[in-house]
């Protein structure tokens, strides 16, 4: 197995040092801040959100990828405080259990009708059509739309129609063709981890 094809979530946890196995460079988001991205992840999300413009005119750009454990734990505490705990879990990860340690997901957001990039989660579910329509370009360029609507119980994450997670074509091809999450994917065609 590739390490692009890593499953990682509340179950399967990887350590700290797990992001040295990736080429990690530096960007700048949507709002010109410097930010971490996996080298492989940023050249197809170029390729990806040229085509999108070209033939949606849909305008997409990152919010964020790369975070290490100390960021992940400073979101779940913001999260524990303000939604409590049960909620906050579903909505972020503990440490540990999340993909932007790896630089290979990205949160994309998306130009709302008034010129601006939808910023907050609210914003973001508001331009759902807008998603949907971007999402059907992800597997050409080996991304999955990791917690989609309909796998929330499988997932266990709220629908997040921004969290994009670079797989590499083969895998996010047949889960774009099949309908199945990544969780599904590695319990039909590979053995459990
Ligand atoms: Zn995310």
């Amino acid at each position: 197995m590739s390490k692009f094809e890593i499953l990682i979530n509340k179950e399967n946890r990887i350590d700290e040092e797990f992001y040295k196995k990736f080429k990690l460079i530096e960007i700048k988001n949507f709002e010109n801040e410097t930010i971490k991205i996996e080298k492989r992840t940023y050249k197809e999300f170029l390729k990806f959100k040229k085509e999108v413009f070209k033939k949606e005119n849909l305008e997409i750009n990152i919010l964020n990828s790369f975070r290490d454990f100390k960021e992940q734990e400073k979101i779940c505490k913001e999260y524990v405080e303000f939604y409590g705990e049960n909620l906050a879990y579903k909505l972020a990860a503990i440490p540990g259990t999340s993909e932007h340690h790896t630089g290979l997901a990205i949160d994309i957001t998306v130009k709302k009708d008034d010129g601006k990039f939808a910023e907050s989660n609210d914003e973001l579910y508001a331009e759902d059509k807008k998603f949907l329509i971007i999402h059907k370009y992800l597997s050409k360029y080996g991304f999955i739309l990791r917690y989609p609507s309909d796998k929330t119980e499988i997932t266990k994450y709220n629908y997040e129609p921004w969290h994009i997670r670079y797989i590499g074509k083969n895998i996010a091809k047949k889960c774009f063709e099949k309908n199945i999450c990544l969780e599904e994917y590695y319990n039909k065609y590979l053995a459990k981890i």
